[in-house]
């Protein structure tokens, strides 16, 4: 009674404020070890059922026109995904076109151009493939015979990642293969969990009616971390590269998305760029008053268990 009275007085509240999710990676089968942004397809689908039946799911460009008219449907919500996996289109898409959910999917267009992973999901393609019990790493001997200290192991890792500058982001990955005692070749091997999608299968993806196709830079920098003229040609440079492949991305995503991973100039080219709206991995609800070009998002990751789900969206997280 209680709790059906929490929850109502939740619904209440976020009445007329729409909420947009962020999802990244459905695999089918765990990875050796938890990856945050790696959603299992049941963990998925158990969710996206779960907003088919008590939200109005609706594509972006709908979602904020009605969120802009300040008077929107009762609870909507809008289905994104970053970087551009290939398992959106082989898993994803299905569960979403039998449920009728649209999703716009954030490309970043220099991952579709080659082999490799993006950099963390190369990175978490060899922690997954070592057969080491531990990386010797900078002086340090990083365990990794379990699956938690690979988890540990590969945040560790990220964080360091994250700092370099695009141009050493092989070397980098080189170097954790080396350690890991992997051919760094391996990361160029086809494996369905960690691939990005080809421009063969974005053009398919592009082509469902439940999908919108936006832009998330071309190599997925920190765009705070460049200098003005390189952080302008990420974002014009992965709308060009999407407007060459015949797609019009009018929306764009800011890579990492938090707080210190862009400021006001990068919202500033995204405007510029011609896109109509921003989103950020800042968590928040979308009203009439929110930046268009600072949209919040709620990040769903591996650990989001099925009453979690319903609490986020309900929106008593954002209450809290
Ligand atoms: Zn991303």
């Amino acid at each position: 009674m209680l709790a059906a009275f929490k929850n109502g007085l939740r619904r209440l509240v976020t009445r007329g404020r729409g909420l947009v999710l962020a999802y990244h990676s459905i695999h089918e089968r765990p990875p050796p070890f938890d990856v945050w942004h790696h959603l299992h397809l049941d963990q998925f689908a158990t969710q996206i059922a779960y907003l088919a039946r008590h939200h109005d799911c609706l594509a972006v460009p709908e979602f904020l026109a009605e969120t802009t008219r300040g008077a929107p449907r009762a609870h909507p919500v809008a289905v994104t995904f970053d970087d551009g996996f290939a398992n959106n289109l082989r898993l994803a898409l299905p569960v979403l076109a039998h449920y009728r959910v649209p999703a716009t999917f954030f490309i970043t267009t220099g991952a579709l151009d080659g082999p490799w992973p993006l950099w963390p999901d190369g990175l978490a393609l060899l922690l997954a493939r070592t057969s080491a019990d531990t990386l010797a790493w900078h002086g340090e001997h990083l365990p990794v015979a379990t699956p938690a200290e690979r988890t540990a192991c590969y945040r560790v890792l990220v964080r360091t990642g994250k700092q370099l500058p695009v141009q050493q982001r092989t070397g980098f990955l080189t170097e954790v293969a080396h350690a890991a005692g992997l051919d760094p070749a391996e990361l160029g091997r086809d494996n369905a969990t960690w691939s990005p999608l080809d421009w063969h299968e974005l053009a398919t993806l592009a082509a469902s009616p439940w999908v919108t196709i936006g832009a998330h830079t071309v190599s997925h920098p920190m765009l705070s971390a460049l200098a003005p003229d390189a952080a302008r040609a990420e974002i014009v440079g992965s709308r060009a590269a999407l407007a060459a492949h015949g797609i019009d991305a009018r929306y764009f995503a800011y890579p990492y998305g938090g707080s210190a991973d862009f400021d006001d100039s990068h919202r500033q080219m995204a405007i510029d760029a011609g896109f109509e709206a921003a989103f950020v991995a800042d968590a928040g609800a979308v009203t009439a008053a929110t930046d268009r070009f600072r949209v919040p998002r709620l990040g769903i990751g591996s650990d989001c268990s099925p009453a979690g789900f319903r609490y986020l969206v309900s929106g008593g997280a954002l209450l809290s």
